[in-house]
């Protein structure tokens, strides 16, 4: 019976044994296992993610695997590495591949994706003309390029040609974005031509009927003439005394332009302060003023040093300061009429002073002294006064009497009468002046198209060995004949 017992106890306790020692070895197989699936590592060159050219064949970075503290063996062992799946480089698109690597208890695998696209800029080629030499005026003449690409195929209108600092610049994109930059360097940017001014850019000539340019001479680099090609803008008007501009322009196919400026300075001429020998004289005499253009005309004489007779009236008041600087810079004040009413000076000789003194009381306060000169207004042969006969040859007596001199005029503008037109002015004073060595000329300084011709009769005048003086008592004594 004890023996019985002692038996059954010695299989309890093997069993007891066995069961831990296989609770055991299962511990540690999870455990060896548990390490083992941790210490696997792959190493994919690139990355996980790639961008492969379109129509290269696919060339495989790599990946490799290592194993380490595996339950047989030690340290770190590289694992065989399989590939699953293909890249058809042929077709864009989004390809994966799968690696795998085996241990003994284990199979581990990694994936990457692989994008197959066009990364290729297309190819700008540019072509040459050896015949062709550009030049500036003409501006650069293409001479032609190719735009290929391995996807789009040729790509040669979608090439963009722009000017960048003087330089021409291709691009082109194609369909999958990528860009190409090519320059072409144009050697005509500087090939720039010249504009040379005969007589030089700065210029100075004598007031006178007519302006000639002296020209120019346009050449580029290389010779060529482009004079016939220069624009010239501006204008010298060489009767007028003034500084003027001249530009000359040569402009070429891109729009830009080249330009030379000439300043021309138009300069009086001066009237000679005797007569010459031939004794030519002209005595400009303007009537019915002052009024808007006088100053005007006072700038104009004094510049060409010529003296002037002015018969004035009140009809301006708010410009009769002006007589007091034409008295002051040498011209000639004399009386014409304060109010020029044909039907109120003329009625009597007492309505006649009185208007006369009026005007002289204007004069003196502006010039500080009376004056011994006058115009009848209408002239002394006019026929406006026949209302009151014989009237000029009363007056004509009473104001010699008085010791005044009155003056006529031999030569007539016509500015009063039918002539509005500047040239027409101009040749009614030349043609008469022409006619007389002495001359009285009659104008009115409130007509400006009258006052615009003087400057061109002084330079035909003193051109023309005139000599320009004011009136005096002492004459000359031009006299109409007196008409009532
Ligand atoms: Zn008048």
């Amino acid at each position: 019976m004890e023996e019985k017992q002692t038996t059954r106890r010695g299989r309890r306790i093997a069993l007891a044994v066995t069961l831990i020692t296989l609770a055991e070895l299962l511990l540690l197989s999870i455990v060896l296992l548990g390490l083992d699936a941790r210490r696997v590592h792959f190493y994919m060159t690139d990355g996980e993610e790639i961008t492969v050219p379109w129509g290269v064949p696919y060339a495989e970075p790599g990946v490799r695997a290592f194993a380490a503290g595996r339950v047989t063996g030690e340290g770190e062992e590289e694992l065989p590495v399989r590939v699953e799946g293909a890249v058809d480089t042929g077709t864009m698109g989004d390809y994966v591949l799968r690696y795998y690597a085996s241990t003994m208890l284990r199979r581990y695998s990694v994936r990457r994706l692989v994008h197959v696209a066009d990364t290729t800029a297309p190819v700008i080629t540019l072509l040459r003309n050896e015949d062709y030499t550009p030049n500036w005026f003409e501006g650069y003449r293409e001479e032609g390029f190719l735009a290929l690409d391995d996807v789009d195929a040729d790509l040669s209108d979608r090439v963009r040609v722009e000017m960048v600092d003087g330089d021409r610049v291709y691009t082109v994109t194609d369909a999958a974005g990528n860009t190409a930059r090519v320059v072409r360097q144009i050697p005509y940017s500087i090939g720039r031509p010249q504009i040379r001014l005969n007589g030089g850019e700065e210029l100075t000539i004598d007031a006178a009927f007519t302006f000639t340019d002296p020209g120019f001479v346009c050449t580029d680099e290389r010779g060529n003439d482009l004079s016939a090609q220069v624009i010239r803008e501006g204008e010298v008007i060489p009767w007028s005394v003034g500084d003027y501009e001249l530009h000359y322009r040569v402009f070429n196919a891109l729009g830009e332009h080249v330009e030379a400026t000439r300043r021309v300075t138009v300069r009086p001429l001066r009237n000679p302060d005797l007569p010459g020998p031939e004794g030519k004289v002209i005595y400009l005499t303007f009537d019915d003023g002052p009024g808007p253009f006088t100053d005007g005309l006072l700038d104009v004489l004094a510049q060409y040093n010529v003296k002037a007779t002015f018969f004035v009236t009140g009809l301006y008041p708010e410009y009769a300061d002006c007589i007091g600087r034409a008295y002051r810079e040498g011209h000639s004040i004399g009386v014409h009429s304060v109010t020029h009413s044909y039907r109120r000076i003329y009625a009597s000789e007492e309505a006649f002073l009185e208007d006369f003194n009026a005007m002289q009381d204007i004069i003196r306060g502006q010039t500080g002294a009376e004056t011994r000169i006058f115009r009848f207004p209408g002239g002394s042969s006019n026929t406006v006064s026949r209302f009151n006969r014989g009237v000029m040859t009363r007056l004509s007596r009473t104001m010699t009497e008085l010791g005044y001199v009155y003056f006529d005029w031999n030569v007539d503008s016509d500015d009063a009468g039918d002539t509005t037109e500047t040239g027409q002015v101009l040749q009614n004073i030349i043609a008469g002046c022409s006619e007389h060595p002495v001359s009285v000329v009659l104008q009115h300084d409130i007509k400006d198209y009258s006052v615009a011709a003087v400057e061109r009769v002084l330079i035909w005048g003193i051109s023309n060995g005139y000599s320009f003086a004011p009136l005096d008592e002492t004459g000359p004594e031009i006299h109409h004949k007196i008409a009532n």
